[in-house]
């Protein structure tokens, strides 16, 4: 591996550019000081471009489920009818945390491997009266689906206006397009330890006026998560609570260098890598779980089959170190993820491949060594716009 012991192919934690890394080994400072004031102020501006919003982020010190309960128990109140639309163990997670603080949860579940779609988003919103919310996934890591957050949100503000828009989007912001004032999302929520290449340790909550509005009235119950203080505290440059300075300083040089590749290179990088393990896989004989309209540009599913030994054909990928991400809920043994997010780029993707078809062969399967890598790379330089007609073997199948 070039740069990491392992091939860290999992959707988050990913793996940390050296900088990164070095970033986090700084000393301390005091976070009620000016030099904390700085950083906050540098990593909320750098971060507003990848959610597509000119409004508040709020930085909580927490895991991404943090952030999922921050968004429900700041604006709704118990006894509130919510809509959840789930396509995987997130969206049933986010679900889970509404219910557990007694809102009315509706669900409103698709199949796993498939994405929502509007019409059925239409359809029950038609259905249920006064719906205060409307909770959504944007990339479901449990299937490696990517929902049309634009479409379904335009489908909630048309047919049900005021109710609220909230987002996981914690697993591929910062990997692809998202425009959350544009698409009119209240309440949007991400993680240091997916796209932005940072340990974990801190959430990012960005907050639209409606939400901000609704947590005057809002009864459900918080004091470590209330979004207010927070807001009240980054007026003066500070947290509520003492952050993790460390992922703090982590997530400001993960920015530094999304900046620095520009938002674009990053989104097509992403694309890219999430291109060449699809071809990979599947020329090695994989089937995929996502429905390819809506496959993720962070994670890739694929069905175990069922002449496959998961346990020895995933023990050869160890030795080699690569690390892959098992199912989850009602997918659990059935299928394997890769993750393709973070400081990712597409001659790990390769790497990883290669681990792929070599433990494929030594555990028995018929397979051309190479085939697979060859497969993998012609996409990825499909999708980055090279010439690959020119390339021996053609243009990607
Ligand atoms: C990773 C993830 C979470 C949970 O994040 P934690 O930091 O593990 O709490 C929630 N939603 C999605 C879509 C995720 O990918």
């Amino acid at each position: 591996m070039p740069r990491f012991e392992q091939n860290l192919r999992i959707p988050g934690p990913t793996a940390l550019p050296p900088s990164v890394m070095a970033a986090g080994g700084r000393q301390m400072i005091n976070h009620r000081g000016p030099e904390f004031a700085a950083l906050l102020e540098r990593i909320v501006r750098r971060m507003r471009p990848f959610f597509g919003t000119t409004g508040d982020i709020v930085l909580l010190t927490a895991a991404g489920t943090g952030a999922l309960e921050a968004a429900v128990v700041n604006v709704l109140s118990p006894g509130d009818r919510v809509l959840a639309v789930t396509v995987g163990a997130f969206g049933e997670r986010f679900a889970k945390v509404a219910e557990v603080y007694g809102a009315d949860v509706r669900r409103l579940a698709f199949a796993w491997g498939t994405a929502a779609t509007p019409d059925a988003v239409r359809a029950a919103l038609l259905e249920e009266s006064a719906v205060r919310a409307v909770l959504l996934t944007h990339n479901e890591t449990s299937t490696g689906v990517t929902n049309p957050v634009a479409e379904l949100a335009a489908t909630v503000r048309e047919i049900a206006p005021d109710a609220l828009i909230l987002v996981d989007a914690i697993s591929a912001l910062g990997a692809v397009p998202f425009e959350m004032d544009a698409w009119g999302l209240d309440l949007v929520v991400t993680g240091s330890q997916k796209a932005w290449m940072s340990a974990p340790g801190m959430a990012f909550a960005a907050v639209a006026e409606r939400a901000w509005a609704a947590m005057e009235s809002a009864r459900m119950p918080r004091f470590y998560f209330d979004l207010r203080r927070a807001r009240e505290s980054a007026a003066t440059g500070q947290t509520p609570w003492t952050p993790a300075v460390a992922v703090m300083y982590q997530a400001d040089e993960g920015l530094r260098l999304m900046e620095e590749e520009t938002p674009a290179g990053v989104f097509a990088r992403h694309a890219a890598c999430a291109a060449a393990t699809r071809a990979g896989l599947r020329a090695l004989g994989f089937e995929l779980l996502a429905d390819p309209a809506h496959a993720s540009q962070t994670v890739t599913a694929a069905w175990v089959p069922d002449d496959v030994d998961w346990k020895a054909f995933n023990g050869e990928a160890k030795r080699r170190g690569l690390v892959l991400a098992g199912g989850q809920g009602e997918l659990k043994g059935r299928i394997f993820r890769v993750g393709h997010l973070g400081s990712v780029d597409v001659e790990e993707i390769l790497g990883a491949i290669a681990v792929l078809e070599e433990a494929a062969l030594r555990t028995g399967r018929a397979v051309t060594p190479g085939a697979a890598v060859a497969a993998a790379q012609r996409a990825a330089l499909a999708e980055l716009g090279a010439p690959v007609a020119a390339v021996a073997g053609g243009t990607p199948a």
